[in-house]
């Protein structure tokens, strides 16, 4: 449903659920085909008129346009003319004509099916690429008939994402090929725990948009995932497109090897090789033509592309066209118009000479760009992007946990981050409700060069302490962004501090553990403690072995909703058991408290 409509719903969501009677409404919206019997005897049996209406409701936002004009003129056959009245500026417009509306396919329609499936947007500034696009929109037509596999391959930086996400915003190809819907995971750089995760929230968001009110358990193994999206990609969403961004591993497209439909980004030509089905590939050349690369500049400083000072062509030239550079460069000029010299000189002077494995990219030009960018941020405002370093690639936060970290309000910490984001410095992601930013990973990388060693040391420390300030004994348990993010990484940085003794208390613990397991799942802290055994084992090896066997023996039950007791299940380990000598302290303590 489009965004105008849904919000009109939830707006008067209250008003409609006090006044209307379901039973007379559905009869109309049942000859329209909007809802089936199924779904009408799932509200008629409601035990009264306003639980009725609140479902009614509630089955209605999960659907489409078609059903809103159905329901809006139930409500006009059935003289709620107020009612109607609320519903009708909203009223999506679903004639042939208004589906065709502006020329490069771009309708209401077709965006909200690209903001369901979490496709990013445009970047602020941004320039088509014509011949590129194309080739994409020809090999995505491919899989109209038949299931397979589009690789859009090339260097960092070389805008393959803002290509992909723009590729789908068409409406013959969202509307003849994957008339399913689109979705969007970004994958980057990660380990199998944190796969199983992202997989996990794909078929929840997958799961969560049917209307099936049956709830299941999240998968609890690779195997497990790759089945249920199997499932739900063969029965459920038929021709639709997974689009899978930044895979650095054949072993992930493995998973996802399941006879469906899939874009991917990547930097490695050769990956699909691993997999079976039509293939189909397109290169994205890793710079801008020179007038692309204008454009952008011209439409940061917003001047016209002939007024624009001699340098803008050598610093198109300098960093070879990279829109990541250029995009940098002219955001950094937006700020300071008269400094096209400045960063042209910046660009040539190359000072950071970087060795680098891959040295498919022009290192040295995003060096100086992203040099450029920090210098012009007030002092205290590069120490905190400096902060920055310890993130770990691809990780998305939420502005709470920077405002620990910090030591600010949250209030403070937005608009310090917004200032980043303006500066192309970092990203964020607006779709989800509270913002994540998070930076791009040549940026990390980066800042990783720059910080490293002691520094980086010094400055998961910091995270580690400040946490322990802000929480004291006391671990975030609500299960929010914030929560999440120090549940999954608070023994990472705990390991990259060398805070051994830290780490030791904090994975030696039965609360812990509970509270992990019951929110993360047991993935992650199975994987924890094969990652951080080496550190674990000088401490003690014995007790590092009793939580992990524990651990594996219940992974199972763990998995289960409603969370089972974790005492109870600890207290059938051996006696001689760390994990079990905990329980029974707990098991001892609550028995005193009666
Ligand atoms: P990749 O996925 O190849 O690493 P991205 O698609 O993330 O690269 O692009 C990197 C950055 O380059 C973007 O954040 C944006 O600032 C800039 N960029 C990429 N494509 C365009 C474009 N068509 N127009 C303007 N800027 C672009």
């Amino acid at each position: 449903m489009e965004e105008g409509a849904r919000s009109c719903l939830l707006r008067f969501r209250h008003r409609l659920e006090q006044d209307i009677k379901p039973s007379y409404l559905m009869d109309h919206m049942i000859s329209d085909g909007v809802i089936n019997v199924d779904e009408e005897e799932r509200i008629r049996t409601q035990p009264t008129r306003k639980d009725q209406a609140v479902a009614l409701l509630e089955l209605l936002l999960r659907k489409d346009n078609r059903a809103y004009i159905s329901f809006y003129n139930a409500l006009v056959k059935e003289t709620y003319d107020d009612l109607a009245n609320l519903l009708y500026d909203d009223l999506p417009q679903i004639s042939a004509n208004a589906h065709k509306s502006s020329s490069d396919g771009w309708t209401p329609h077709v965006q909200m099916v690209l903001s369901e499936g979490g496709v990013p947007q445009r970047p602020v500034v941004f320039v088509s690429r014509p011949e590129l696009l194309n080739r994409v929109r020809e090999r995505l037509y491919r899989l109209q008939k038949e299931p397979g596999w589009v690789t859009v391959f090339g260097m960092a930086g070389s805008g393959k994402s803002v290509l992909a996400a723009e590729a789908v915003r068409h409406q013959g190809i969202i509307e003849e090929c994957f008339p399913g819907g689109v979705h969007w995971l970004s994958i980057g750089q990660l380990d199998k725990p944190d796969l199983l995760v992202k997989i996990q929230s794909l078929c929840f968001r997958l799961e969560q948009s049917l209307d099936s009110q049956s709830l299941h358990r999240p998968p609890n193994s690779l195997d497990e995932a790759k089945e249920r999206l199997r499932f739900l990609m063969l029965r459920r969403y038929p021709r639709s497109l997974l689009i899978l961004d930044d895979i650095w591993d054949s072993t992930v497209l493995k998973v996802f090897d399941i006879q469906c439909r899939i874009l991917l980004t990547t930097r490695n030509r050769s990956l699909t090789d691993s997999v079976s089905g039509a293939k189909y590939e397109v290169e994205v050349a890793s710079g801008l033509d020179e007038n692309k690369g204008l454009e952008i500049l011209a439409l940061y400083t917003k001047t016209n592309p002939q007024g624009l000072p001699e340098e803008a062509r050598s610093i198109v030239r300098e960093c070879k066209g990279s829109p990541l550079v250029v995009s940098l460069i002219g955001a950094l000029l937006k700020e300071k118009p008269n400094r096209w010299r400045y960063y042209l000189c910046q660009l040539q002077q190359k000072q950071f000479k970087r060795i680098r494995k891959s040295s498919s990219y022009d290192y040295d030009a995003l060096d100086q760009a992203m040099a450029a960018s920090i210098e012009v941020l007030p002092d205290e405002h590069q120490e905190l992007y400096k902060d920055l370093t310890v993130l770990e690639k691809d990780i998305k936060i939420p502005a709470k946990v920077l405002s620990i970290l910090w030591d600010l309000e949250p209030e403070e910490v937005e608009d310090i981050l917004e200032e980043f984001v303006n500066k192309s410095l970092l990203f964020v992601d607006s779709h989800n409700k509270p913002y994540l930013y998070y930076l791009h990973d040549l940026q990390l990388d980066f800042l990783v060069e720059q910080n490293r060693t002691q520094l980086e040391v010094d400055l998961h420390t910091k995270v580690v302490r400040q946490y322990q300030q802000h929480y004291r004994d006391d671990p975030p348990t609500s299960g929010d962004e914030e929560c999440l993010y120090w549940i999954r990484f608070l023994t990472y940085h705990m390991a990259r501090a060398n805070l051994s003794q830290e780490l030791y208390s904090l994975m030696f613990s039965l609360d812990w553990v509970s509270i992990k397991a019951q929110i993360m799942g047991p993935a992650h802290l199975i994987n924890d403690y094969v990652e951080y055994g080496p550190i674990l084992d000088k401490e003690n090896s014995e007790v590092r072995s009793q939580f992990q066997e524990f651990l594996s023996l219940n992974g199972h039950q763990l998995e289960q909703r409603p969370f089972p007791d974790v005492v109870q299940l600890a207290l059938s380990q051996p006696p001689t058991s760390e994990v079990y000598r905990q329980a029974l302290l707990q098991a001892q303590d609550r028995a005193s408290k009666g």
